[in-house]
């Protein structure tokens, strides 16, 4: 079955842009894509800002139909209830927030969050209706150990337990190395995990998912090296964090999509 996967860009703001920023920022950015008469169907932009902003973004979308998918950096294994500090789920979905990123290398090493913590995150996205995006990456020790695949094909074994064949999910392969370090995987690199990965969803969720399902490359990625990533055939777009914060490179990563002759 062929099944075409439309491109995903996601901006990870990270604790960056205050509520007032942010509105400047999403303005600035829509105004940049209509210039150069983006295609709004041909790629799908996602901004991940602070729990914040989100009610500010949202609002924004919503009122000026800015077609950009909304997302939180991360969410509460609970629903509801006495955990001082936590973010249901359900408050997300009702700020129409459409994603959810879960276990993001710094959410595992600044909060120490283990493969079942992501996995009981990645149930509690699907239970309200949210797309969770699953980071998964091996850091630079890793890779000297055990190569770039082994971390991140077991951290992704053990999110998808229990997820169901039908669920929307999105991987992300962001080698910990890669991370705000300037030095990106190579493309090849890229696609080989990537590829890994999208036989891991194949094995766990049956081969329609591995099909439909979006694996993102993220590390390092600038408007300079979108086209050599999204040329690869399982790199289906790329979770962005510092150049997700300017306006002008991210609108050059966003316009590069992978059918129109990149
Ligand atoms: C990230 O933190 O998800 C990320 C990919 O960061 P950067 O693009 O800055 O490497």
């Amino acid at each position: 079955m062929v099944v075409a996967r439309v491109p995903f860009i996601a901006g990870n703001w990270k604790m960056n842009l205050d509520h007032l920023q942010a509105v400047a920022f999403v303005q600035k950015l829509h105004w940049a894509l209509k210039d150069a008469k983006h295609d709004a169907a041909s790629v799908e932009v996602g901004v991940f800002p602070p729990y914040t902003d989100l009610r500010t973004v949202q609002t924004l979308l919503d009122a000026d139909k800015i077609p950009f998918a909304l997302g939180a950096q991360d969410l509460s294994t609970q629903d509801a209830g006495a955990y001082t500090g936590e973010i249901s789920g359900a408050f997300l979905a009702k700020l129409h927030c459409g994603y959810v990123i879960i276990g993001h290398s710094e959410r595992r090493q600044y909060h120490a969050e283990s493969d079942d913590v992501v996995a009981a995150k990645v149930q509690a996205a699907l239970r309200h209706g949210l797309v969770p995006v699953i980071c998964v990456g091996e850091t630079a020790e890793d890779l000297e150990k055990f190569g770039a695949s082994a971390v991140p094909v077991g951290q992704l074994e053990v999110a998808l337990e229990g997820v169901p064949a039908d669920a929307d999910i999105v991987v992300a392969y962001e080698p910990v190395w890669a991370i705000g370090s300037g030095q990106a995987a190579t493309p090849e690199q890229a696609q080989d995990v990537c590829a890994t990965l999208r036989r891991v969803v194949g094995d766990k969720l049956g081969a329609d998912a591995a099909a439909r399902t979006r694996v993102l490359y993220g590390g390092s990625v600038k408007s300079g090296n979108i086209a050599s990533f999204m040329r690869e055939p399982d790199v289906d777009g790329a979770l962005v964090g510092g150049a997700s914060l300017v306006v002008d490179e991210f609108a050059a990563i966003i316009r590069f999509q992978k059918h129109v002759g990149v």
